[in-house]
């Protein structure tokens, strides 16, 4: 076993960080998504159920197709940065591991600014998975999920995993982040997509025509791209949305 694992043959490098990486996408995705599930369960009286057949949430096989995906997801994640970090090419990108070696100030507007760059990329590419090509090799699976339940965050095929991960890898080589950032940053993003595929809604009725809430993708507006199959390609905002026409309305 040792022999399998030995830097000679450049396994060891790769191994530990992938596996390391693997546990922490796997429960921080279980811890949040699990929650999420439970105080969204219809016997809950918490937030506004508005749009989610109570039935959806009943169907054993449509949660374990997406916790299976998931955890497919998870591997993959897991992988390419393990890869990144085992071969040692995560030198080439800006993460930086000595907090004085920025201001304190960037190490926390390090955080919104990564969701604001993540939003930008995953809006251009979910529009680009929406073309009949990339739909049928890399989206469909995510879209199964007419009714999501929480656990359909990171239920995807393993090529949209992968561009998913590499969306991250890209803001790393663009922008000095510390590790710590990133973990808030990928703590804050796996929340809101559990709260974003949950079936319920936690802001108030109106939110989409107030003048800062038109400007946050909620799990509302979500759940109109899971059943209309189209619109608010988003991830945390609508900005791209709003600018480049595509917000649907989930009133219509
Ligand atoms: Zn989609
Ligand atoms: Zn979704």
């Amino acid at each position: 076993m040792n022999e399998l694992i030995s830097p000679a043959l450049g396994i060891s490098p790769i191994f530990w960080p992938t596996l390391l990486l693997m546990l922490i996408y796997g429960i921080r995705y279980t811890v949040f998504t699990g929650l999420m599930f439970i105080i969204c369960r219809p016997q809950f009286n918490i937030g506004r159920a508005h749009f989610v057949p109570q039935a959806s949430f009943k169907t054993s096989h449509h949660v374990r197709r997406e916790i299976m995906y998931s955890f497919l997801t998870v591997l993959v994640f897991g992988a390419v940065n393990g890869i990144l970090y085992g071969t040692g090419w995560i030198h080439a990108s800006q993460l930086y591991f000595q907090l004085a070696d920025h201001s304190m100030i960037w190490f926390y507007l390090s955080i919104p600014v990564m969701l604001i760059i993540h939003d930008t990329l995953f809006y251009w590419l979910h529009r680009a998975m929406h073309t009949r090509l990339l739909f049928n090799l890399m989206h469909r699976v995510h879209h199964q999920s007419i009714y999501p339940t929480a656990f359909a965050a990171y239920s995807f095929h393993p090529t949209e995993a992968l561009a998913e991960a590499l969306i991250v890898v890209i803001i790393i080589y663009m922008m000095p982040c510390h590790p710590f950032a990133i973990l808030a940053f990928q703590t804050i993003s796996t929340a809101i997509n559990a709260y974003g595929h949950s079936g319920r809604e936690f802001y108030p009725i109106g939110t989409d025509t107030h003048w800062l809430g038109r400007w946050i993708n909620t799990s509302t507006t979500h759940a109109a791209h899971h059943v209309k199959g189209r619109g608010n390609y988003g991830l945390y905002f609508l900005l791209w949305d709003r600018i480049m026409g595509t917000f649907e309305s989930p009133r219509k």
